[in-house]
C-alpha cells in the first residue's frame, strides 16, 4: 500500500467538523451558494449554506442551474463569479482625505482586512488566483490590500468530477485535478451508500485542520475512486484550445479579416472581462462632498471593451469593437506569455457561458487558425 500522508477522508456526516475547525480558527467562510437563480459565492456558515443536490447546464450564451438525481455538495462547474470578488473586489475605496485646520488628513479606505477561507475552488480558479498573484503581488505593481487579503487565506480547493460544455481546462493545463496552491484539496466520492470526501492537505496549516476534523486515513482505493473522479471530468470536455504557438499565431494575425467577422457578433458589453476570474483592468475614480471637507479615492473594474479604457489626451486608441476584441484576445492568449510568463486564459469557460451572443475563444482561436490555411505553429 502507498503511504498517503496527510490525505484522509471526511464522511458526509462528518463534512461540517471542516467548518468548525476553521471558524475556531477565525476564518470567515467562503463557498457557493444558490441566489437568484446561479451559483455564486458568498460568505456561508454551515454546510447547509451550500448547493446541495444542485448543477448547472452552460453553453455559449447559456446559464441554468437544475436539480440533480442525487445530494453532491459540490456538483457544477463555474458560475459568473470568482474569488477575485474577495481578493480584488470590483469597488474599493483606496483612501479617504479629510480637510483639518492646516491641510487634510489621509485615512486608509479598508481600515481591518478579512480573513477568508475559500471553500471549494476548482482548480481552473486557483490558477487564476495563481495569476493575479503575480500581478498584484510583485514588487512593481503589489496592491497591499490584496497582498493581505491573499496571505490570509485558507484555501480548500475541489476536484472536479464533471465538465460543463464551456469548461476547457485540460487543454490549457490547469485542471480538472488541483495539483499545488490550495492548503486541502477536496474530491467528493458519491455512489450507492455511500458518500465522502477525500481530502489531501497541501501545507502544514492544512493538514492541522484535517487532523482535528473527524477524518479517516486514507487508502490506496480512495485514490483510485478519486481519480475516476477526476477522469469523468476530463472526458467530459467538449471544447479545447489549441495552444501550440498560440502567442506567434495571434502576432501574426493583427490584421486577419475574421475580427471583423467577431466585431459583427460582439456588442462590446464587457461581460467576458467582468466574469474572467484573470482579467484585472480598473479605473480609479475622486468624489468630493458637497461641502468639499471629504474626497474618496475609489478604484472600479474597468474593461478593454469601454471606449474611455483607451482614452489618451486627444481621443480614443481602440475605437472599433474590432480592435477592441483583438485587444482582448490577444492579451489573454499572446501577451500574458510575454508579461506574466503563461497564458490569461484558464480554460473556465465563464466568458463563453455569459457573453449574451455567445461569442466562444475557444471557437475564435480555431477560425483563425484555420483562415491562415498551412501557416502553422510558431
Ligand atoms: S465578446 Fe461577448 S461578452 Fe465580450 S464584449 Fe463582446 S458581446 Fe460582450
Ligand atoms: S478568457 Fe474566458 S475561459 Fe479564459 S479564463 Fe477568462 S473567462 Fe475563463
Amino acid at each position: 500500500m502507498a503511504d498517503h500522508h496527510g490525505a484522509y477522508c471526511i464522511d458526509r456526516p462528518d463534512f461540517g467538523s471542516l467548518f468548525s475547525a476553521l471558524k475556531k480558527r477565525g476564518y470567515s467562510l467562503v463557498g457557493p451558494t444558490v441566489q437568484d437563480g446561479a451559483i455564486v459565492f458568498d460568505e456561508i456558515e454551515a454546510v447547509d449554506d451550500l448547493p446541495e443536490g444542485w448543477t448547472d447546464e452552460q453553453d455559449a450564451g447559456t446559464y441554468r442551474i437544475r436539480k440533480r438525481d442525487d445530494k453532491a455538495l459540490f456538483g457544477f462547474n463555474s458560475g459568473p463569479h470568482s474569488w477575485k470578488k474577495f481578493l480584488y473586489p470590483s469597488e474599493t475605496k483606496l483612501w479617504s482625505a479629510r480637510r483639518t485646520e492646516d491641510g487634510f488628513e489621509i485615512e486608509e479606505g479598508e481600515k481591518t482586512i478579512p480573513q477568508y477561507a475559500f471553500i471549494g475552488v476548482h482548480p481552473c480558479d486557483l490558477r487564476a488566483i495563481e495569476i493575479q498573484d503575480k500581478i498584484f503581488m510583485a514588487p512593481d505593481t503589489a496592491d497591499p490590500r490584496y497582498g493581505r487579503k491573499r496571505e490570509a487565506a485558507f484555501v480548500i480547493a475541489l476536484n472536479c468530477g464533471q465538465a460543463s460544455k464551456t469548461c476547457f481546462c485540460t487543454s490549457m493545463g490547469t485542471g480538472p485535478r488541483a495539483e499545488s496552491g490550495f492548503d486541502i484539496a477536496l474530491t467528493e466520492i458519491m455512489g450507492e451508500g455511500y458518500h465522502y470526501f477525500l481530502a489531501e492537505s497541501g501545507s502544514e496549516r492544512g493538514h492541522d485542520v484535517l487532523r482535528e476534523s473527524g477524518c479517516r486515513s486514507a487508502a490506496d482505493i480512495d485514490f483510485e475512486s478519486a481519480a475516476k473522479v477526476s477522469r469523468q471530468a476530463v472526458d467530459g470536455q467538449i471544447r479545447a484550445i489549441d495552444t501550440n504557438g498560440i502567442k506567434e499565431m495571434l502576432y501574426r494575425n493583427y490584421e486577419n479579416k475574421h475580427w471583423e467577422d467577431v466585431a459583427e457578433r460582439c456588442m462590446s458589453c464587457a461581460n467576458c472581462t467582468l466574469v474572467c476570474p484573470t482579467c484585472f483592468c480598473s479605473k480609479t475614480e475622486d468624489e468630493m462632498s458637497l461641502d468639499g471637507e471629504i474626497a474618496d479615492r475609489w478604484r472600479y473594474w474597468d474593461s478593454c471593451f469601454t471606449l474611455d479604457f483607451s482614452y489618451i489626451h486627444g481621443g480614443t486608441i481602440r475605437q472599433t469593437i474590432r480592435s477592441r476584441y483583438r485587444q482582448w484576445m490577444t492579451h489573454k492568449l499572446a501577451a500574458w506569455y510575454d508579461q506574466f510568463g503563461s497564458s490569461g486564459c484558464v480554460g473556465c469557460g465563464r466568458c463563453i457561458a455569459w457573453c449574451p451572443v455567445g461569442i466562444d475563444i475557444t471557437a475564435e482561436v480555431k477560425a483563425l487558425r484555420e483562415s491562415e490555411g498551412g501557416k502553422k505553429n510558431g
